[in-house]
Parts: structure tokens; C-alpha cells; sequence
């Protein structure tokens, strides 16, 4: 049996149920700990989210588990070298959903620059008198340094965008990469980016990468983005240094503690916040699941399946990180 956690697009579902047994939570809610735990026991396979938290009581629990399909890129979620450890082996939808992040990372980047909620929200109250001068003056894009922590397929599919706005880029990245953008170290991206835009894994390396320290760095008039993962950067000494002042504003699509945000954030015009929806087109999101799926039908013939997880990129699956 295929234990499927929750509610999957049509032609994701439709393709699993076609070939294999299925245990479908069909729920936009997620399992609940205790339901995940008596579920999985059965389970050879099992589809998941970044919502389903895979530890090692889960895994232990699934006698009988041989594949973890994650429908996501990240896998934060999942206790990779445990599962490995049991020989399940564990898959991630890479690709699919690059170029929806990479769009939706510059809708922040936009919409921190000029300022496209907040004039929203002026404009409903009523407050627009008319044209004025000086009216929500923003930043210009134009000739400004973009800086991208994190170069892999959503990293340089941002930086391919900045092309058309005249950005230069430079990016901070543990393995070398060709490209014209400019290669620096993290701290000296902090100094000299006017936009930080992170596009790395939450691992145990990347967890609070941007610290108090590290944010302290940021230029006054910096924009930090972050469509990654929330516990890369450390939430409360972000809110403590927007409240200072310490740089212009910022565009998070995550958070450290989901659902949960620092509640300071949520009184500041200079942010943008979305709720995880990086990936949240109607294309992306079903590409995503069907991808997930054929990994589970490719095991079942017996193959190997495509984009397994080696575990170094993320997935310490630790309890408090998602
Ligand atoms: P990727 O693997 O192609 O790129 C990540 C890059 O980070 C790699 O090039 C890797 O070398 C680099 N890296 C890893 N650890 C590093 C470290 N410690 N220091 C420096 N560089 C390091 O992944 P991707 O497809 O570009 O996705 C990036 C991340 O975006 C995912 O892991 C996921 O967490 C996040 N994501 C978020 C959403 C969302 O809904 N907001 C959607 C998709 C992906």
C-alpha cells in the first residue's frame, strides 16, 4: 500500500491509483503526528509533504517502507541518512519548480522596491488625494547589485531574470559554477548588494546562516528576499534589526517557525510576507506531484527511481528546523 498524506492534484493521483493501492488522506489538512504514525505502519510507500515531518519515530515506525517521495525540492523535512540507514530510499521534485520560484522571487523583489503592497493598502483606505511628487517613492531597479546566496537552478534562474532589469549579480555558492555573475564571499555579499535574495537548502550548515552578526552587514538601504527556507535566517534578530533601521525592508515567502511569525514583522509597512507559496502555481504544483508519483511507479517496476536524495544537501529531518 501507498500512503499518499494529503490532498494531490488530479492527474498525480489518478496516475498512482491506476497502478497501486492506495491510503489517501484526501484532506487539505495534514495528518495529524498521531495518524502519521499509525498510517505509515503499513505503508511500502509513502507520498509527503514539507508539512510532514519524517523523523526517525516515523520512519521507525514503517516496517515496511521502501521509498519516502517528498513533493518538494527541499527535504528539510525528512531524516534522510536514518531513512538510508533502513535502505528506503527517498526522492525530491527538482526542477519543476524553478522558474514559478524564480517568478514569484522577483514579485517580492518588485514589490519591495516600489512598494506595491503598501501603496495597495493606501490606496483601499482611501488615502490617494492625487498624483504627488513625493508619493511612495521607491527604489530604483536599474543599475543596482543583486546578490544570490545560493546558485544552484532557482538561484541562476533569478539572476537570469535581473538581465532584463539591469541588475548586476554576484552570488555566494559552495561549489564553483559557470556564469557571468560575479563569485564573493557570503560576507562581502552582505556589504555590497543593494537586493539578497537566498536560494540555498536549510541544512545543519545553513540553518541561522544569517545571523545577527551576518545581518549586520546588510547595507541600510538593502532589500533582503527569502524564498527558501525560514530557519536559514534568524527571524528574531531580523525583526530586531528592521525595527533599527538596519536595512530598508524585506520580501519572505518562509518563516522560521510555519505557521507561526515573529510578530513584530507583521506590523512593519517595509514587508512584503507571503504564506510558502513559492511554488503555488496550478502547473508547477501538479508537476510537482506527478513527479513525485513516477518516482513511486518507477520503484514499483522494479527501477530506480529519478531524483533520489543523497542526503547532503539537506534532510537532517531535526525536530524545531521545519
Ligand atoms: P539547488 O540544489 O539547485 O541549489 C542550491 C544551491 O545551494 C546548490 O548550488 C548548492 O551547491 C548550494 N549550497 C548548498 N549548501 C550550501 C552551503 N552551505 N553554502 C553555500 N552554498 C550551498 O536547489 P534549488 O532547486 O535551487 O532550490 C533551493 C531551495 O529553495 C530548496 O532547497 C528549497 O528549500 C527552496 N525552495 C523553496 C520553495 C518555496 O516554496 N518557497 C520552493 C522550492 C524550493
Amino acid at each position: 500500500m501507498i500512503l499518499v498524506t494529503r490532498r494531490l492534484p488530479k492527474p498525480a493521483i489518478q496516475l498512482l491509483r491506476s497502478h497501486a493501492p492506495l491510503c489517501y488522506h484526501n484532506s487539505s489538512r495534514s495528518l495529524s503526528r498521531r495518524e502519521l504514525l499509525r498510517k505509515i505502519r503499513r505503508a511500502r510507500g509513502v507520498v509527503c509533504l514539507l508539512t510532514d515531518r519524517m523523523d526517525r519515530q516515523v520512519i521507525a515506525a514503517a516496517e515496511h517502507l521502501k521509498i519516502i517521495a517528498n513533493v518538494a525540492v527541499g527535504y528539510d523535512n525528512i531524516d534522510v541518512p536514518y531513512a538510508r540507514s533502513r535502505g528506503i530510499i527517498v526522492t525530491n521534485t527538482p526542477g519543476v519548480l524553478t522558474d514559478a520560484v524564480a517568478d514569484l522571487t522577483w514579485a517580492l523583489i518588485l514589490a519591495v522596491a516600489r512598494r506595491v503592497v503598501e501603496s495597495d493598502r493606501f490606496t483601499r483606505r482611501g488615502r490617494f488625494k492625487g498624483w504627488d511628487m513625493e508619493l511612495m517613492l521607491g527604489t530604483e531597479l536599474k543599475g543596482k547589485v543583486l546578490g544570490l546566496i545560493g546558485f544552484g537552478r532557482i538561484g541562476q534562474a533569478v539572476a537570469q531574470r535581473a538581465v532584463g532589469f539591469g541588475m548586476s549579480i554576484q552570488y555566494y555558492q559552495r561549489h564553483p559554477v559557470e556564469h557571468s555573475g560575479r563569485p564573493v564571499p557570503l560576507e562581502d555579499l552582505l556589504r555590497t548588494s543593494d537586493f539578497v535574495s537566498i536560494h540555498l537548502p536549510l541544512t545543519p550548515e545553513t540553518h541561522h546562516l544569517l545571523d545577527r552578526k551576518r545581518l549586520a552587514l546588510l547595507k541600510r538601504t538593502a532589500f533582503l528576499i527569502n524564498t527558501s527556507r525560514g530557519p536559514i535566517v534568524d527571524e528574531k534578530a531580523l525583526a530586531t534589526a528592521l525595527e533599527h533601521h538596519r536595512l530598508a525592508g524585506a520580501g519572505l515567502d518562509v518563516f522560521e517557525r510555519e505557521p507561526r511569525i515573529e510578530p513584530s514583522l507583521k506590523k512593519m509597512d517595509r514587508l512584503v510576507l507571503l504564506p510558502h507559496i513559492g511554488s503555488a502555481t496550478v502547473e508547477t504544483r501538479t508537476a510537482m506531484a506527478v513527479k513525485a508519483c513516477e518516482s513511486v511507479l518507477a520503484f514499483l517496476r522494479g527501477e530506480t527511481p529519478p531524483n533520489l536524495v543523497d542526503g547532503t544537501g539537506g534532510g537532517r529531518g531535526v525536530t524545531g528546523l521545519l
